[in-house]
């Protein structure tokens, strides 16, 4: 064994080493709490694979997200060199399959370039499903479109809006349970079947794969063509799954297909399953001690992350849960450290005044506490309780990190990527239409006309987008548009053609990056920062800045080829056919990450505040950590259009194992703050988790000031404890909503 894989190995403890030496033919399985070291554990298991001779590409290490996915590459790269580290196949159930497919799209009625679908385009097939139907049945059906509603209008108005929602949830949810319309009409559910069957036609027509399909299809691929699993048997002498936790049944189908020769490895823990939504289910674990019956389990028990203090209070809350399959110990050799933090703040700014505090504080301390802005993490519940941190940080120059897709979804980006896209699918009318309403140079109305006008000459017609497009610009129809309009429109089909060209010319990913998002027209941008000024300002400056949008790109573009080491991989193709084929697998990761939820900025983390919600948080950790809006109706989360609380018990459950998993990723210091009302003075309530906390182990710092309707009753007091808040504020009506805050001397120092 290589000194630096044994120096490696000797830091694990007793029961962590046994595991990684365990032999690869007897099935692992490794249950264990938070910061046990299950992912050391199994970067363990990896080096001595290594270190035995076996290939690293022919161990395969499969985890949830893609963060995880690097993050297990970094670490084995420290220790095994970065070459070794490369060859490696570690990867996300998604990208797995997606090469899967990819290599064999064949057999999936798809052509190699099939594209994947999107939340946008999966409702857009929806919708047309249901209007199709609703057609067919005279519009009788009230769960479908009416037939008088127009079709192009429907996706952008309420008239079908909650309806296709259902659906679409009905449809992502078959998917992800492999369903087939088959047996919705056994089931006696019509509609629901002919609904999946048209989504299904869309996709064959449009060549395309939606996220669960990839999963399903890897399924069928390996059941259905002894020879396709014969070649990953002869590939993957390793399996080994982290966070297993969080597949569903389908991925698991997956796994036990692939490991029929018992070579697998499974780590996870049942209380941090939180992706239930995409289908992830617990029973995996009973699953795997079903097939595998001659498995061997190893439990880790020792938490190495955490103060005593955040164990314990972490374990407490989690004992609430009554759906648990493992019941773990906790142990921890570390010290107590400094007990848990609430905090009550007035509103977000407030809150947003207080962490920055901190953060500065700790920094900036004599001696400081911490050196690095890398050391903190800010968790919520939901992407839009970050906007505020973000302003602010950019306000105070403290460097931040938005853990996630946040800069895939700016308008600008979407539409560089559309124009992208349009170079590799044939029929994805979705991104011609974001590129039209990019690029025209015409006002926003002109725009929407212009667009909504082609959509309805595509349906009438039954063509595509582009032809439709085509037909009306070259004035083969005949239409209503000013002659400017058919001249811009025209020059768009030209600059459609000039993208083609530069890919299939320019040989390098930068450069074609950089011309295609330089055809952006100064007017979208300003059009887009206009937008944003409404948005309070908060994202003027470079958000809009086609340079540093461009910067951005071209730096995931270095951090992909460094992932894929590209250059090597494609290089053959290279040299015939520009960058299609580069291009393809760039956008292919890009939309993988963002689907995932990649925190997409992994490089300049190290000296910045990660700003993550806490499904993002996953698996990493930090040395001080605050949890923020920790308020009823945002963990546990009431759900949005009822605006009933999930109040049935699996859902509250899985909105505690969410609170578990934010908790247990701070190292030494752990702060959860909650407000006292909101942006509209509405008044909030405490998370009801907190008294599922040992009081001992909590330090409650009441807002410095005292909270006073305006009749001057007094709401909270400082020495009032949250449960009292709690009362209180629940007697305080909404309409007092011109509350003012008076700090203890008596001044208002907050008012509106
Ligand atoms: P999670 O459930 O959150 O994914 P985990 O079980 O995967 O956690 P790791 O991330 O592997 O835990 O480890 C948590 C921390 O404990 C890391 O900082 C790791 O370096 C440290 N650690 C793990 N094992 C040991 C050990 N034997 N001795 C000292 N530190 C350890
Ligand atoms: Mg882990």
């Amino acid at each position: 064994i290589p000194q630096q894989y044994s120096k490696y190995l000797a830091s694990l403890n007793e029961r962590q080493r046994e595991a990684a030496f365990s032999d690869i033919t007897t099935p692992l399985m490794i249950a264990a709490g938070p910061g046990s070291g299950k992912t050391s554990t199994m970067v363990g298991r990896i080096l001595v694979l290594l270190s035995e001779g076996i290939d690293p590409s022919n161990i395969l290490a499969m985890t949830f997200t893609t963060a995880a996915a690097s993050e297990m590459r970094e670490r084995i790269s420290t220790v095994a060199g970065k070459m070794a580290a490369k060859d490696l196949n570690i990867c996300t159930f998604h990208s797995f399959s997606l090469q899967l497919c990819r290599s064999h799209a064949d057999k999936l009625g798809r052509t190699h370039e099939f594209s994947v679908f999107g939340q946008g385009q999966q409702r857009r097939a929806v919708i047309e499903a249901m209007r199709l139907l609703g057609n067919e049945t005279s519009g009788q059906n009230n769960e479908l479109c009416k037939l008088e509603e127009d079709p192009i209008t429907i996706a952008s108005t309420h008239y079908c809006k909650d309806k296709s929602k259902k659906w679409q949830k009905f449809v992502t949810q078959a998917k992800a349970s492999g369903k087939t319309p088959g047996y919705f009409t056994r089931m006696g559910n019509d509609i629901g079947a002919a609904i999946l069957k048209h989504y299904n036609e869309t996709l064959t027509t449009c060549n395309s794969l939606d996220y669960h399909d990839l999963i399903s299809c890897s399924v069928k691929l390996l059941s259905d063509f002894p020879e396709v699993l014969k070649e990953c048997q002869n590939l993957w002498k390793a399996i080994i799954v982290d966070e297993f936790q969080d597949t569903s049944s389908m991925q698991y189908k997956l796994l036990q297909i692939l490991a029929s020769h018992d070579h697998i490895t499974i780590v996870g823990d049942d209380d941090q399953s939180i992706f239930s939504f995409n289908g992830a289910d617990t029973s995996g674990f009973d699953s795997f001690r079903e097939d595998f019956p001659n498995y061997k389990e190893i439990r880790l028990n020792k938490n190495y992350r955490s103060t005593r203090c955040i164990v314990e209070a972490a374990a407490s809350l989690i004992q609430n849960n009554v759906k648990r399959c493992q019941l773990k110990d906790v142990l921890t050799d570390n010290s107590l450290g400094s007990k848990i933090t609430i905090k009550e703040c007035h509103n977000e700014d407030a809150q947003c005044m207080f962490v920055i505090d901190k953060i500065l504080e700790a920094i900036s301390g004599e001696p400081p506490e911490t050196a690095s802005f890398g050391n903190f993490a800010i968790l919520y519940r939901r992407q839009v309780s970050g906007k505020v941190f973000q302003a602010a940080f950019r306000d105070r120059k403290i460097p931040f990190n938005i853990h996630g897709v946040a800069f895939y979804r700016k308008k600008v980006v979407r539409v560089i990527f559309s124009m992208l896209n349009t170079t590799l699918t044939g029929c994805d009318d979705g991104h011609y239409r974001r590129v039209f309403k990019g690029l025209l140079p015409l006002s926003k109305e002109e725009k929407k006309m212009v667009v909504n006008h082609i959509d309805k000459i595509s349906t009438i017609r039954k063509c595509s987008f582009l032809t439709a497009a085509f037909d009306i610009f070259n004035a083969k129809i005949s239409g209503t548009f000013k002659r400017s309009q058919l001249t811009q429109g025209r020059k768009l089909l030209s600059t459609l053609d000039m993208i083609k060209d530069i890919v299939q010319r320019e040989q390098s990913l930068s450069t074609v990056i950089t011309s295609v998002a330089n055809m952006i027209p100064q007017r979208f941008l300003l059009e887009q920062r206009a937008i944003v000024d409404n948005d309070g300002g908060k994202f003027l400056n470079e958000d809009s800045d086609l340079r540093s949008v461009i910067q951005y790109l071209l730096d995931d573009v270095a951090s992909f080829i460094s992932i894929h080491s590209a250059t090597e991989e494609y290089g053959h193709e290279k040299e015939e056919r520009g960058c299609l084929n580069i291009l393809k697998a760039f956008i292919d990761f890009i939309s993988e990450r963002e689907k995932r939820n990649f925190r997409s900025r992994i490089n300049d983390n190290e000296n910045s505040v990660a700003l993550t919600t806490i499904h993002q948080s996953k698996g990493l950790e930090w040395d001080i950590v605050f949890i923020v809006k920790a308020n009823e109706s945002e963990i546990p989360l009431i759900h949005e259009f009822t605006g009933v609380p999930k109040e049935d018990g699996s859902s509250l459950e899985e909105e505690r194992r969410l609170f578990y998993v934010a908790m247990t990723r701070a190292r030494k210091k752990l702060f959860i703050l909650y407000v006292t009302v909101d942006s509209t003075w509405q008044i909030l309530q405490p998370s009801r988790f907190f008294k599922e906390i040992p009081v001992e182990l909590l330090d409650f710092q009441i807002s410095t000031g005292t909270l006073k309707n305006p009749a001057n009753k007094q709401c909270i007091t400082e020495e009032a404890r949250p449960d009292e808040c709690y009362v209180n504020h629940t007697n305080m009506s909404v309409k007092d909503a011109s509350i003012m805050v008076e700090t203890s001397n008596g001044n208002n120092f907050l008012k509106r």
